[in-house]
């Protein structure tokens, strides 16, 4: 596992530099895609990463921004002779099902072939064939599902999908020594819309949530594009709890994944 790489970081409405949520982990041979919004394949093109290369597309849950993509994807490969897993909770997997069969991209004549996973929650699966994941069931929908990856059996990284302020989302894992987690806008639009609090987390609830759980580095994502804030702001309220790394991604940007992650200066 070389390379974490940030193809979308925004939340449900994108903004014009922030496409929606989605990851990529690159191993150089194979590439793992953790949810699929509509750009997916562009974003791969121009960070240059060969989308023929994905042997896996993990969807945490089935809201538009986060599995809307994954036909236009399949539909782009498909002159491809290639086999593409696609993992997700059993709501997940049903949904992406009828998705993709609404475009007849299930047909034979299809050279993409998808392979379906259900995922149970607390299960222990290879996302194939980078690393072994383990599933979480979060809060957010019915269908949602955080991922915990060992990477290397050196870096334990957790992504929580969009979520609310969750405690047990840490049970049984550990602390990570990498949290990727929802941080949809600062306090003051929570308190303003108090009803966000049940299905995302804000940046001053996201630094303490990191700091009890000893997390080691950082990296919020899902940025609401339809609010006026800057990500200084954000930076700000999550220093007010969170003292180790942290690294506010933008579109595009990739991260090495080893161990001096956890311990070089941060990257804002
Ligand atoms: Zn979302
Ligand atoms: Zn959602």
């Amino acid at each position: 596992m070389n390379e974490l790489c940030f193809l979308g970081t925004g939340g449900a409405i994108p903004h014009k530099n922030r496409s929606n949520a989605a990851l990529v982990l690159n191993s150089q041979e194979d590439l793992v895609l953790i949810d699929c919004p509509g750009d997916a394949f562009v974003k791969l093109k121009q960070m240059n990463l060969d989308p023929r290369c994905i042997s896996s597309v993990f969807i945490t849950h089935i809201h538009p921004d986060h599995v809307y993509g994954l036909p236009s994807l399949i539909h782009s490969l498909m002159l491809n002779d290639m086999t593409l897993s696609v993992f997700g909770s059993e709501e997940t997997v049903v949904f992406c099902k009828k998705l993709l069969s609404l475009f007849n991209l299930l047909d034979e004549k299809v050279k993409c072939r998808v392979r379906f996973n259900r995922i149970g929650p607390n299960e222990h699966f290879q996302l194939l064939p980078l690393s072994w994941a383990t599933s979480i069931k979060t809060p957010h929908h019915s269908s949602s599902l955080g991922v915990f990856l060992e990477l290397n059996d050196e870096l334990g990284l957790l992504y929580s999908g969009d979520i609310p302020v969750y405690p047990p989302l840490f049970k049984g894992i550990g602390n990570p020594d990498i949290l990727i987690h929802d941080c949809s806008a600062p306090s003051r639009f929570f308190r303003k819309f108090p009803s966000l609090s049940q299905m995302h987390t804000h940046s001053l609830d996201l630094g303490k949530l990191a700091q009890q759980a000893g997390v080691k580095c950082l990296i919020p994502i899902h940025f609401f594009g339809e609010l006026d804030y800057s990500m200084e702001e954000i930076k700000t309220e999550i220093k007010e709890n969170y003292q180790n790394r942290l690294i506010i991604p933008k579109d595009l940007d990739r991260l090495r994944l080893s161990a001096s992650l956890l311990t070089t200066k941060d990257k804002t």
